[in-house]
């Protein structure tokens, strides 16, 4: 669990040190494991800090109603690109997995490619399908 005396910084926006979080998952399950041995655990929240370009958390209620409309865009907005980007991840992973077993089963032609694909993989994501096609038949190009 993260060490508060650890990833704590000056922030310019408190004027004073505060835990800086990486992503909201992060400062949630601080909050999560940690609310049980602090004075008003219950009210802790997380919120971005545009300052420090992280999350913190705080007990304080938001100053006004524009505060905390304007920390929900950035959550959702931080949220999705968070999910986008481990997406990414996944997709590129499955791609060099059947990159790696089209090798193996030395495929030299497009239709060999398709049929491979078509049996093997019948249940893949056509955009994952389309990347492999283009990154093999790129190989062989190259090796002829
Ligand atoms: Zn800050």
């Amino acid at each position: 669990m993260c060490k508060p005396s650890k990833n704590r910084i000056y922030c310019p926006e408190c004027r004073r040190s505060k835990m800086l979080f990486e992503t909201e998952t992060k400062a949630n399950t601080f909050i999560k494991f940690n609310k049980d041995n602090i004075e008003n655990g219950n009210k802790l929240r997380s919120y971005f800090c545009v300052c420090c370009g992280g999350w913190h958390i705080t007990h304080s209620a938001y100053n006004n109603e524009r505060d905390e409309i304007v920390n929900n865009i950035v959550c959702n907005h931080l949220k999705s690109t968070e999910k986008t980007n481990v997406r990414k991840i996944l997709n590129r992973e499955r791609v060099n997995i059947i990159l790696k077993d089209v090798r193996t089963h030395r495929i030299v032609s497009q239709d060999e490619l398709n049929m491979f694909l078509y049996n093997e993989y019948p249940d893949t994501p056509n955009n994952i399908i389309a990347t492999v096609k283009r990154e093999y038949m790129c190989e062989l190009k190259n090796k002829s």
